[in-house]
C-alpha cells in the first residue's frame, strides 16, 4: 500500500506531469513572470468557472481577505462579523485594518456560521459580515444574505476551503460560492482543492465598480500608472503559478468528484459507528470536502489521533483553538464560555486524510484503523 498523506501533491502532479512542466516552461521561455498574459487568461477562465462577472487574482487568500474589506472603504472601528471556528486568517484581516473583529457562534453538525448568533452580534458598527464555507461546504446562505440586507451589510464570502461548491437557494436557484455575496476569496495554497506550487488567492465578484476598486487596491492603488487614487498593496498571482492553475483548472471537477469519492467511503463505513459523528451534509449545498471532519468524545480524541499515528494514518485537528481565546485576539469583549458550540467543538474535531489520490486499499485502511480505535478506546 502507498503511504497514506493528509494531502497527496506528489501523486496528483504526476498524472498531469506533462502539461504542468510544459506550462511553466512556456512562462518561462516567454519571461512572463509578473503581470504577463497567462495571468490574465486564467483570471478569465477562472471566472467563467466560477460564474462570475470579474475574477482578480492576487498573492494568497489572506491578502485576498484583506484587499475586499480594503476596497468596501471602511472606517476603523467598524465592525465585521465572522465565525469564531475557522482559519486565522479570517480574523487576521480585519484586525490588520483596525476594523473590529466580532465573532459569531456555530452550528455543531456543519461547522458553519450560525444566522442566530450573527444576529445577536449586530451593532450600529456592523458593516460586513465574512462567512466562511468551511471544510467545504456552504454557510446557510439564504439567512445571511437576508440578514445582511436587513442591516446594509456587506457580505464577504471566504470560500478558500470552498471552491466549486454550489449552493441552492430557497426559490431552488443555484450558485457558486464566492459569487452569492458582494465579494468572494479565495485561495490557491497548495493543499486547497484548487492548489499552486506556492502561493495565490483570486477575489471574485459581479459588481462592475467593486471590480475596478479590487483592481486597483491590488496593484498600489492606481488605475493610471504612476497616479495613485487610494492606499493599495502589491499583491500578485506570478505567471508560473497562472499557467499551472490554468492546467489544473480543467481537472478541477474531476478534482471534486474524487474528494466526494473518499467522502463517500468514509461516510458509508462510519455512520453507524458508534461514538463517531460523520459530518453533517445540509439539503442546500453540495460539498467539496477540503476536509473530513468527524466529532468524538473529547475525552478519548487524543487517544485515537495516537492510535491512527502509529498505525500510519495521519490525522489533524483543525481547528485546536476557538477565535475568542486566541492569545493574539483576545479582547475585553469576549471570555471562555461565550460561543460553547465552538469551544466544544475544537476539543471534539478530527479529520483525516482526504485529497484526490486515495485509493480504496487505503481508504479501506484508514476506516479500518479509526474503527478498531474506536472499539478499543
Ligand atoms: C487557507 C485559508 C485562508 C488563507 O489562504 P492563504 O492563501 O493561505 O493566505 C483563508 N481562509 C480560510 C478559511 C482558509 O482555509
Amino acid at each position: 500500500m502507498k503511504e497514506i498523506r493528509m494531502v497527496d501533491l506528489a501523486g496528483q502532479y504526476e498524472k498531469i506531469k506533462q502539461e504542468i512542466d510544459s506550462a511553466i516552461q512556456g512562462v518561462i521561455n516567454a519571461t512572463s513572470f509578473v503581470k504577463g498574459p497567462e495571468v490574465a487568461l486564467f483570471e478569465k477562465e477562472l471566472a467563467a468557472w466560477n460564474n462570475s462577472k470579474h475574477c482578480i487574482s492576487c498573492a494568497n487568500g489572506t491578502d485576498a481577505l484583506q484587499i475586499a474589506l480594503m476596497a468596501l472603504d471602511l472606517k476603523p472601528g467598524d465592525e465585521v462579523i465572522t465565525a469564531d471556528f475557522t482559519f486565522i486568517a479570517t480574523v487576521e484581516a480585519i484586525a490588520l485594518l483596525g476594523l473590529t473583529p466580532v465573532l459569531a457562534d456555530v452550528i455543531p453538525g456543519t461547522f458553519n456560521i450560525d444566522p442566530e448568533s450573527v444576529k445577536k452580534a449586530i451593532t450600529p458598527k456592523t458593516k460586513a459580515i465574512i462567512p466562511v464555507h468551511l471544510f467545504g461546504q456552504s454557510a446557510d446562505m439564504d439567512s445571511i444574505l437576508e440578514i445582511a440586507a436587513k442591516n446594509n451589510l456587506f457580505i464577504i464570502e471566504d470560500l478558500a476551503q470552498a471552491i466549486g461548491t454550489e449552493y441552492t437557494f430557497k426559490d431552488s436557484s443555484v450558485k457558486k460560492t464566492g459569487t452569492i455575496g458582494h465579494i468572494g476569496c479565495t485561495s490557491f495554497f497548495p493543499s486547497k482543492n484548487l492548489g499552486c506550487f506556492g502561493d495565490g488567492g483570486a477575489i471574485f465578484t459581479n459588481d462592475d465598480t467593486l471590480a475596478a476598486k479590487l483592481r486597483s487596491v491590488v496593484n498600489h492603488g492606481m488605475t493610471v500608472r504612476y497616479y495613485h487614487d487610494h492606499v493599495g498593496v502589491n499583491s500578485r498571482l506570478d505567471g508560473i503559478q497562472a499557467a499551472l492553475l490554468s492546467v489544473k483548472l480543467k481537472y478541477l471537477n474531476n478534482y471534486i468528484s474524487d474528494r466526494q469519492r473518499a467522502a463517500a467511503f468514509y461516510d458509508e463505513k462510519f455512520k453507524n459507528i458508534g461514538g463517531l459523528i460523520i459530518p453533517e451534509r445540509t439539503s442546500n449545498s453540495t460539498h467539496t470536502f477540503h476536509q473530513y471532519t468527524l466529532r468524538i468524545a473529547p475525552e478519548k480524541r487524543d487517544a485515537m489521533i495516537e492510535h491512527l499515528k502509529k498505525h500510519g494514518v495521519p490525522a489533524m485537528v483543525y481547528y485546536p483553538v476557538p477565535l475568542h481565546l486566541q492569545k493574539a485576539y483576545q479582547s475585553a469583549r469576549y471570555k471562555e464560555g461565550d460561543f460553547p458550540v465552538t469551544e466544544k467543538l475544537c476539543k471534539s474535531v478530527f479529520s483525516l486524510p482526504m485529497h484526490t489520490e486515495l485509493d480504496e486499499e487505503q481508504l479501506t485502511f484508514i476506516t479500518d484503523t479509526v474503527i478498531t480505535a474506536i472499539r478499543s478506546l
